[in-house]
């Protein structure tokens, strides 16, 4: 049965007595950090003190610590430092400090489903997982709204874990738009398996591949990243807004023969038995331990195969024609602008 929370259901008191750590402030961090705040919670922020961050924490008006010393002065603790340095925060500076009676909490559930975080028995762990981007957690916040989020408890020792959690969610604005009860193996495996097969991986290999057709067939570059990046978006858009159906009711007759029609050949069976074989490495490990490897060489594959993205002839092109439509990436921070998602 799926159970749906929302601003009704949360009681922000039981969050309101304890004082609340947020460990990085990175895309969630600042989000959360600046929501709950902004929400009339207790917030400190852990950082490394060597981190660029800590003078953005200051001028937004709110305290830094040290990662170790917000984690002892804190009852709740959410780890929002990269999923791959959880681990090594968590042996280092959040242990030490979490006593009995502590709420740990996480925003994707990697760590805990993989058994690279084991807490003692004697906390609460817990979960808010936003479902979209902390610039969007922060920006629908401040527009009266909010973005969805999942709720789990893992653990519960103080019996109080999922009142705390949802209370966290209704401070960061999620319960306007609903929180959804799960757990942290769903979570982490569902999350694994949309950004793998739909999301990240399946919609760019899919890009790429149209866009390739195209040009070697002989059409212009620029006709086939029209067609097959830029429009994407508006595609994707409609069904947003409407679903698949409200999408097909906005094109054309033509258009939509052809999705019924051709879609199931491009998007078929073989697609579908490996997507089973994707998802079945990410509920046995494999794909974890294989991450988790990568990371503790250097990351070479990663780098390598970023760098092949990179130079794909659809980025080329389309830095041109985004140049002509400046309005397109109007706001926003340019690529060449950011270390490209490198934990720093
Ligand atoms: P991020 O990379 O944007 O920010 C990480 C923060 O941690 C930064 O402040 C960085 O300076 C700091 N940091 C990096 N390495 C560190 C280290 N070794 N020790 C201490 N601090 C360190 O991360 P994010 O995308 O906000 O992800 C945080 C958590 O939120 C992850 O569990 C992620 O799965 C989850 N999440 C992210 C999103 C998203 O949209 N980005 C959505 C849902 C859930
Ligand atoms: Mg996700």
């Amino acid at each position: 049965m799926t159970t749906m929370y929302y601003e009704k259901d949360a009681k922000p008191e039981i969050l309101k007595a304890k004082k609340i750590a947020i460990l990085g402030y990175g895309s969630q961090g600042h989000a959360h950090a600046l929501n709950l705040h902004e929400s009339g919670y207790d917030v400190r922020v852990g950082l490394r003190m060597e981190s660029s961050s800590v003078e953005k924490v200051e001028e937004a008006g709110l305290r830094v610590l040290s990662i170790a010393d917000a984690c002892a002065e804190a009852d709740v603790i959410m780890i929002l430092v990269p999923d791959t340095e959880q681990k090594h925060t968590y042996d280092n500076e959040i242990a030490p400090y979490l006593t009995a009676g502590k709420c740990l909490m996480f925003a994707h559930g990697f760590n805990i489903r993989f058994n690279r975080i084991n807490p003692p028995a004697d906390v609460d762990v817990a979960m808010i997982a936003p479902k979209g981007p902390g610039h969007l957690v922060r920006r629908t916040y401040l527009e009266g709204g909010g973005v969805p989020a999942l709720i789990a408890v893992e653990q519960d020792a103080t019996g109080h874990a999922h009142d705390i959690a949802l209370a966290y969610a209704d401070g960061i604005g999620a319960t306007r738009a609903g929180v959804l009860e799960t757990t942290f193996s769903e979570e982490t495996e569902t999350d694994l398996f949309g950004e793998q097969v739909v999301l990240c991986g399946g919609v760019t290999a899919l890009v790429q591949a149209g866009y390739e057709t195209l040009v070697e067939a002989g059409y212009q570059p620029e006709s086939a990243y029209f067609e097959c990046l830029h429009e994407l978006k508006l595609i994707v858009d409609l069904m947003y807004e409407e679903g698949i159906t409200g999408m097909r009711y906005s094109i054309s007759d033509t258009a939509e023969y052809g999705d019924l029609t051709r879609g199931p050949r491009i998007i078929n069976e073989g697609v579908k038995v490996e997507m089973k074989k994707i998802l079945t490495e990410i509920q046995d490990g494999t794909f974890a331990d294989e991450w988790i490897k990568e990371n503790e060489i250097g990351r070479p594959r990663y780098r390598e195969l970023r760098e092949v993205g990179k130079r794909h002839p659809v980025e080329k092109i389309g830095i041109d024609l985004r140049a002509m439509m400046p309005f397109v990436s109007a706001g926003k921070q340019k690529v060449s602008e950011t270390s490209g998602g490198d934990t720093d």
